[in-house]
């Protein structure tokens, strides 16, 4: 059995299609395909929350400084409602959100609660809300912070839970969890990031408040902390309060990574840098820029990056990585011309070395050289051999479509 994490089962119906006959299988990527219907139309409905909350079958993701409370490095732990009610006050969403505006005091904090979806596939015991009936998930944010009770309240969630044995992974980049656990962790670290890191207004700069339970952040019109102080409660107008939108909302930051072929589609092109263990060797990326698109991006990081000038860039498919809100948006690419092969790292010298591979190479790493940064590659591997990214990155799914020239799809109704 595979030390690694699976690759996710596919969320969406898999079944023939003109769209599939044409394009082949979609490529899930670890981190996406999230079992949870995620019912966005339902953040606002604090009547829906409020029961869901409270629900026995409810289950929450607790994160202290984004580090996940886990059984094991491959199991999140979810918590009923029951371990987190000190913290997490039974009425948080009894009033209405336009209310919670309204009644907005910058004094008063409360934890952060995010909405995260229901899972359909538990129907036992499940919440009925409407024709939709799953169990409840939601994120809570433990992290000691706020006021001195919220942060009392939440030391003692965080003991409670760990004297029962249960931990907070403490890694940078968490990739050890099952698939169906990295996508949900995934939206709960990408939420609970962003709203951590805007706590106050991007325009005004005043204190703003979590709306449609954890996903967009206001800047409201009134401040009863003001009134305290026998000001006007009434805060200086803010672009973000007109008209249309009165709301920030989450950032996703998206980010090329490409597989290169040459020319005669014999060769990969593959890029490392300084922190890579030595022979462990990559695809190249890069964020895309402001009025860029993904294409035009793919082939300026390609050639700032190795110096290689590609024409044709073909999208294979995405990863969301929640380090802190990219998405990468996988493509395979190739030079048309063996003159644009020459590689130069002179332009952006950013990559330590990238160099063309023999497709026979780099089918060999694949058996034998992956493996997660900072672990060991598998038993067949000969010292000195090129290593690859593992599957659980978008990478390693680029390099076996770009060596196994997957993206040429036999009309063969693969789906
Ligand atoms: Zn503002």
């Amino acid at each position: 059995m595979s030390t690694y994490p699976q690759i996710p089962a596919p969320a969406h119906t898999q079944a023939e299609s003109m769209l599939s006959r044409c394009f082949g299988r979609e490529t899930v990527n670890y981190f996406s395909s999230s079992p949870l219907n995620r019912l966005s139309f339902l953040r606002t409905e604090h009547s829906f929350l409020s029961a869901a909350l409270k629900h026995p079958s409810a289950r929450f993701v607790l994160l202290n400084s984004l580090a996940p409370l886990t059984k094991t490095p491959s199991e999140l732990y979810l918590a009923p409602y029951t371990e987190v009610r000190k913290l997490v006050p039974e009425d948080l969403f009894d009033q209405s959100e336009e209310e919670t505006i309204k009644n907005f005091d910058s004094r008063q904090t409360s934890p952060l609660v995010i909405f995260l979806g229901m899972d359909e596939s538990r129907k036992a015991d499940s919440l009925t809300w409407k024709t939709y009936s799953g169990t409840p998930y939601f994120a809570v944010d433990v992290t000691p912070k706020g006021s001195e009770e919220q942060q009392t309240n939440a030391k003692d969630v965080i003991s409670a839970l760990e004297a029962k044995g249960l931990s907070f992974l403490q890694t940078r980049v968490v990739m050890s969890l099952s698939a169906n656990e990295a996508a949900i962790y995934a939206q709960a670290r990408a939420l609970a990031d962003w709203n951590t890191r805007n706590s106050f207004c991007g325009t005004c700069g005043s204190p703003t408040l979590s709306v449609n339970s954890g996903t967009k952040r206001a800047c409201p019109s009134t401040d009863a902390a003001l009134a305290a102080q026998g000001k006007s409660p009434e805060k200086p107008a803010c672009n973000t309060r007109t008209t249309i939108s009165n709301l920030s909302f989450p950032r996703t930051d998206p980010t090329i990574i490409v597989a290169v072929l040459s020319a005669d589609g014999k060769r990969v092109l593959l890029g490392r840098s300084k922190r890579f263990p030595p022979n462990w060797y990559s695809t190249l990326a890069g964020f895309i820029e402001p009025a860029e698109s993904i294409e035009d991006a793919v082939r300026r990081e390609v050639w700032e990056e190795a110096g290689v000038q590609l024409s044709r860039v073909v999208i294979h498919s995405s990863q969301p990585w929640p380090y802190p809100a990219n998405l990468m948006i996988g493509a395979v690419a190739q030079v048309s011309d063996p003159a644009h092969e020459k590689i130069c790292l002179e332009h952006d010298p950013e990559l330590e070395d990238a160099r063309w591979f023999d497709v026979e190479e780099v089918e060999e790493a694949l058996r034998v050289g992956t493996s997660p940064l900072g672990a060991e590659p598998g038993p067949g591997y000969k010292e000195g051999g090129l290593r690859l990214p593992p599957p659980t990155a978008i990478a390693n799914q680029l390099i076996k479509t770009a060596v196994r020239a997957d993206y040429l799809v036999p009309n063969n109704a693969r789906i």
